[in-house]
């Protein structure tokens, strides 16, 4: 049974949002990683990632995976200042096009093109390993066993419910449960992709505040996510993808309310707002 070790680099939504107001939870945009043995799985490149980098800089036997979920700014921004892409032969692994069979893209090499930065990707001297054919497989040989699953987001996303031994974390950002355009997945099938989960990571983005105005740019609603937790019996609940105008003190409150819930209603699900720095060990 391998130790599995899930680190939070980048909660944030949407746009960094550095700050006096920001700095318990953090204003880094999604990145988190799952670390087995010697291997890392990066799950999304915001901002967080640069501090991950710096993180693992000096650990060159460890083997990095890098897997986005969709291509918008707070999943791929930070990637061209992941510092291990600057180490000489360095091996990168990445699966920038895992949902788009035949078709090369990778947004996030695509952005170091010169204009939007300076460094272009034929100067960087790690080893970059695209694997567009069977991904999956790939993946799976490395220990990570991965599941895509569409979320409701406009322009498209997928979460991934990762399998490792026996135990199952599911990383579903960019998720409108309720979304007034066609959905992708309907909240029954969702429930029971997350059923039983030990970890699950949930875009949190919105409170009931924020709408109707916000409804159907994608994300969800904090108590929406509580309930899927609930319903699904998972062990641990992650709250995650918060809005950038959300403060520490917000955050905070949110807490509070989504522990009383889940208290009064007798569940046995562990909430957690997620912050950078949070580790989890399964
Ligand atoms: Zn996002
Ligand atoms: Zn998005």
């Amino acid at each position: 049974m391998k130790n599995i070790h899930v680190d939070f680099w980048g909660v944030r939504g949407s746009v960094p949002s550095p700050g006096p107001a920001t700095t318990r939870y953090g204003g880094n945009t999604s990145c988190i990683s799952i670390t087995i043995n010697n291997k890392i799985l990066i799950l999304d490149a915001g901002t967080g990632i640069r501090n991950l980098g710096s993180a693992i800089i000096g650990q060159p036997e460890l083997e990095i995976f890098v897997v986005v979920t969709h291509s918008h700014w707070d999943h791929i921004q930070g990637f061209p200042f992941f510092t291990p892409i600057y180490q000489p032969d360095r091996p990168v692994h990445m699966f920038p096009t895992l949902h788009k069979k035949n078709v090369v893209l990778s947004s996030l090499i695509d952005q170091m093109d010169g204009a939007h930065f300076p460094i272009t990707p034929d100067q960087v001297p790690s080893n970059f390993n695209f694997v567009t054919e069977n991904p999956l497989e790939f993946l799976e040989s490395n220990g990570f066993h991965m599941e895509l699953v569409p979320m409701n987001h406009p322009g498209k996303a997928f979460g991934y419910k990762i399998k490792i031994d026996d135990k199952i974390i599911c990383y579903f950002t960019d998720n409108e449960i309720d979304p007034p355009y066609e959905k992708s997945i309907e909240l029954d099938v969702l429930t029971e992709k997350c059923r039983n989960a030990d970890i699950l990571i949930h875009d949190a983005q919105y409170i009931e505040a924020d709408m109707p105005l916000k409804h159907g740019w994608g994300h969800s609603l904090i108590s929406q996510v509580t309930k899927l937790g609930e319903s699904a019996e998972v062990k641990n609940l992650v709250y995650y993808h918060h809005d950038p105008e959300r403060s520490d003190d917000d955050i905070d409150a949110e807490l509070e309310a989504a522990s009383k819930t889940l208290k009064e209603n007798g569940s046995s699900v562990r909430p957690y707002f997620a912050y950078e720095g949070l580790k989890l060990s399964i």
